[in-house]
């Protein structure tokens, strides 16, 4: 995978690409791959998948502690060195896939009030050589990325803040970190543990938990 760094595009940015069925490349780009999950991500997943979180985290994902920032990091489950929801119809969950797919050949970049995206080539990617241009900002509204921009932005300020503040959780704060950022049901059923309310909006309750880690992490309120 090349990341052109050079090059920061911002929403008027124009880039070629384009992605289908008819491409001889359908489907690679769900091969082989990492897929991280942002909280937002499972949210969607399980709800299109009509299961409880922790079914999903259980089922489809596997989790490790990042090296940089020392907190959950949240990985999908490889089947047959693909992603368990990719079809040869294509992607089975598309309508709820997660950021990541969305936003390709796109990564975003967020620091403070600064945004910006890098293209991502690989080699067998086809999409670059269509005769099809989209400015960044066009291709984040015709993936459906915007919502999920704007819920990623709330849990990273929480994940870099912790980064930048230099702390490191012990283990028992990492294991109430996973639960209260990704696993949303089990947030709900211990919300008095926990401290938090109980929401009946899988997002509300998603959020009551990014923030109640601010909270305590990052004294924030
Ligand atoms: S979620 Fe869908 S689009 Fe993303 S890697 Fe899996 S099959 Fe591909
Ligand atoms: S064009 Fe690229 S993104 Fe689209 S199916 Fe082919 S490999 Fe995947």
């Amino acid at each position: 995978m090349l990341i052109d760094n050079e090059r920061k595009l911002r929403f008027e940015d124009r880039f070629r690409f384009n992605c289908g069925k008819e491409l001889s490349c359908f489907n690679q780009c769900c091969k082989n791959l990492t897929l991280m999950l942002m909280p937002y991500d499972i949210v969607r997943l399980k709800n299109a998948l009509n299961i409880s979180s922790s079914e999903f985290l259980e089922k489809y994902t596997t989790w490790h502690v990042g090296a940089a920032t020392g907190l959950p990091v949240v990985v999908v489950k490889q089947k047959n060195n693909s992603c368990p929801f990719v079809t040869p119809e294509g992607c089975s969950v598309y309508e709820d896939r997660p950021s990541s797919c969305r936003l390709y050949p796109l990564v975003r970049i967020k620091k403070a009030e600064e945004e910006y995206y890098h293209v991502v080539y690989e080699d067998f990617c086809e999409g670059h050589k269509q005769n099809v241009e989209w400015s960044v900002g066009e291709w984040i509204k015709s993936q459906g990325a915007e919502i999920y921009n704007k819920m990623n932005d709330i849990f990273s300020e929480l994940v870099l803040g912790i980064y930048t503040s230099g702390k490191k959780l012990s283990g028992e704060e990492i294991a109430e970190f996973y639960t209260a950022c990704y696993d949303v049901d089990t947030l709900r059923e211990l919300a008095d543990e926990f401290g938090c309310e109980r929401k009946e909006n899988d997002v509300e309750q998603m959020i009551e938990g990014i923030e109640l880690m601010k909270k305590k992490h990052l004294n924030q309120y």
